[in-house]
């Protein structure tokens, strides 16, 4: 029965067989409502099935993850495997402020906290392990009982160290084999819906989260906060929560969070999945992990020539389907009939009734079979969800962000927190792979907010609710920052504690008083039906950024700034105008390899001359392509940041371990 879970490949399976088990040991699934039933369902699973040596196999590594010391209420606990930290998340007696209160708190308490999780995707269900392993009883639910999506993620390393230790390649053996370094959602959302099962985590389907019922009023008995779901006499809208987590992708229902947006040029996405027979000849095409036009503008301009395709990048990945994804230009998706009417309204430009499915269809055959060579023998269509042919335009020219990841709402003494994670929280930027990456790094976040409230409350008597946002505030703001190169190096010390993870965090770069609108309390909620309709007022946020790649120029900019200091003539401030002389780029040549260039000899009048010597030295012993030439650069009116981006990016990457 435990190899049938662990091979279980669609999520009804995965209940399915994971009931039949827990039955068949006498293990009540789900753990009933008990402050402990939830932490003593995995040692009991364990135990029931320990002369299992597969079974076994997995839990020694999940043991590891479950026994951390981040976990536990204190160093007594942890050794004696005892009070997990977040098993009591409820506001202490004491501050209660009357006996009525104190008295319905008393008669009502179970000594439990519980956790709601909306969405199953990856990020809901990476948060929900580290919840059950944190002691509070999570449920996590989903409108969906089907995982169908083929789309395959590159995962950041940090990703396959994490997944690799809760024991990923027990359950999925082909997880990131040698140099594979990405999955499919559906099958990443399999790993983990299992690990959340055996972790005791209660999991409903099929059911939709509509939003937030506060706690009705009464004198004495207050009862908690509720969710409001569909089909509406679930029993889960009588669970009560302590905390609620929205992780439901972009379109989150969790209302009170205000969003900015970040917009960049038109950008047109594609995204198709073909049928893996897995023949020898599949098996010899190479994957493209990642080209964009500068790096290869020989393959973009032969594309187009023979096929009248125009693609700024294209990834193709191989696992349960043959997955490529690519920005195709505007003016190529019009000449081959896909776009049948221009418009300069995105949502006009790619709604359904203007897009011919079957030019599309042959679009995206022709752009895989070119970049493929013509290696892959038939390129027929996967089936996605709606029993369609797996292919979908997108538009990422807008992305947004939450402006801030939780907040407190108390209703009659009853207080809830409620937080974004994954794409609810910061909408990824797909070619940079950010989303699983920046999604679970804002899970343990959350969780060590989770853990952080459960402590203050513990040992303070006082409201220490500002406190804690103020410290989830500061973390997050360093979140859009992160990339694979700007956090710790040693992935396996990574935990929910923020510090193994980024470097040079500041826990107070956010004040208290920063984070006071961000307490909504009874007075301030529009209607006491209707909590969700307050918005609250950040204040002292950072600018809003008007740009999707700010968070990804910050650090190649500060390096490049350090690099090129003392250089006569070179101040580097940006990525566009400060580079145009062709002196920084010298500069950070000769910074790092005097040999290839005389700095003293240079003319720096003549940028032509400049910037095509540093374009000729980088090609040549840098391996790194120029991305125009020396008389582009020299007479065009303005240099594209984003080309300047992905260019020095190399530099930083080629250099980035050199002392120089
Ligand atoms: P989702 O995966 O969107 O999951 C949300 C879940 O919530 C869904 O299961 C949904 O059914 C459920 N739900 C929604 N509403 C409700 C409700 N009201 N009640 C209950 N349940 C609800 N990321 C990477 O890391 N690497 C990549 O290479 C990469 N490539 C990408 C390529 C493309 C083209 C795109 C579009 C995205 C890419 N991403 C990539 C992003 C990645 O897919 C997301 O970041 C990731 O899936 C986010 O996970 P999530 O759990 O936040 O949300």
């Amino acid at each position: 029965m435990f190899n049938s879970f662990i091979q279980a490949q669609t999520c009804i399976q995965v209940f399915s067989t994971f009931h039949e088990l827990c039955t068949a040991i006498r293990l009540d699934y789900p753990p009933p409502h008990c402050s402990t039933a939830q932490t003593s369902f995995y040692p009991r699973l364990k135990a029931a099935l320990s002369s299992h040596w597969k079974a076994k196999s997995l839990f020694d590594k999940l043991d590891k993850r479950f026994l951390s010391k981040e976990y536990f209420a204190d160093q007594r606990s942890h050794k004696a495997g005892g009070f997990r930290a977040a098993q009591d998340l409820k506001v202490k007696m004491g501050t209660r402020n009357s006996f009525s209160q104190m008295l319905a708190f008393s008669l009502k308490y179970t000594g439990m906290s519980q956790v709601l999780i909306i969405g199953a995707g990856p990020c809901g269900l990476r948060t929900a392990i580290e919840m059950a392993c944190l002691g509070a009883k999570t449920v996590v639910l989903e409108k969906r009982d089907n995982f169908s999506r083929n789309n395959v993620l590159h995962l950041w390393p940090y990703i396959i160290t994490d997944l690799k230790t809760l024991g990923a390649k027990k359950i999925y053996g082909q997880f990131c084999s040698g140099a594979i370094d990405h999955i499919s959602i559906r099958q990443l959302q399999l790993i983990l819906l299992k690990l959340t099962l055996l972790l005791g985590v209660e999991i409903i389907v099929n059911v939709s989260f509509e939003g937030l019922c506060p706690p009705t009023s009464s004198q004495v008995f207050a009862d908690g906060w509720t969710a409001r779901v569909i089909p509406d006499n679930h029993t889960i809208s009588n669970y009560e929560f302590d905390v609620v987590v929205g992780a439901d992708g972009k379109r989150n229902t969790l209302q009170g969070f205000t969003r900015k947006e970040f917009r960049g040029k038109l950008a047109i996405g594609l995204t198709v999945n073909f049928i893996n027979r897995r023949t020898t000849a599949e098996a010899k095409v190479e994957e493209i992990s990642g080209v964009a036009y500068i790096f290869n503008q020989h393959f973009f301009k032969d594309l187009q020539s023979s096929t009248g395709i125009d693609l700024e990048n294209i990834v193709y990945y191989k696992g349960d389907t043959h997955y490529f994804v690519m920005t195709a230009k505007k003016h190529s998706l019009i000449s081959k009939g896909v776009l049948k009417q221009d418009s300069e309204n995105t949502n006009e430009l790619l709604c359904y009734s203007n897009i011919d499915q079957k030019a599309l269809m042959q679009y995206a055959r022709e752009a895989a079979d070119f970049s493929t060579n013509h290696q892959l023998p038939d390129l027929e269509f996967a089936i996605n969800q709606f029993a369609q042919p797996d292919i979908a335009l997108f538009d990422f020219t807008c992305m947004y962000a939450a402006e801030n990841a939780a907040l407190f709402r108390e209703v009659n003494g009853q207080k809830l927190l409620s937080c974004l994670v994954g794409d609810s929280l910061l909408e990824p930027f797909w070619p940079m792979g950010t989303g699983c990456a920046r999604g679970f790094f804002a899970a343990f976040d959350l969780v060590w907010m989770t853990r952080q409230l459960a402590m203050k409350r513990r040992n303070s008597n006082n409201s220490v609710e500002l406190s804690v946002l103020a410290e989830r505030e500061s973390i997050y703001r360093v979140l859009h920052q992160t990339t694979p190169s700007n956090t710790m190096k040693k992935h396996q010390n990574y935990t929910i504690d923020p510090n193994t993870r980024y470097v040079n965090l500041n826990l107070k770069a956010v004040h208290v008083d920063q984070v006071k609108t961000l307490y909504l309390t009874d007075r301030e909620v529009a209607t006491p039906t209707d909590p969700d309709d307050a918005t609250p007022m950040v204040v002292d946020q950072p600018e809003p950024s008007t740009d999707v790649q700010l968070s990804m120029i910050r650090p190649i900019l500060s390096w490049c700034q350090s690099t090129t200091k003392g250089y006569a003539g070179v101040d580097v401030q940006d990525l566009t105008s400060s580079w145009k002389s062709g002196l920084a780029l010298c500069a950070l040549v000769h910074r790092f390899r005097p040999d290839l260039i005389q700095w003293a000899e240079l003319d720096y009048m003549d940028v032509e001359a400049n910037n095509q010597l540093a374009f000729d030295v980088a090609e040549q012993n840098l391996g790194i392509s120029p991305v125009m030439t020396g008389k582009e650069m020299a007479n065009c009116s303005e240099v594209d940041r984003l080309v300047m981006l992905t260019y020095i990016s190399q530099f930083y990457e080629v250099f980035k371990n050199e002392t120089p």
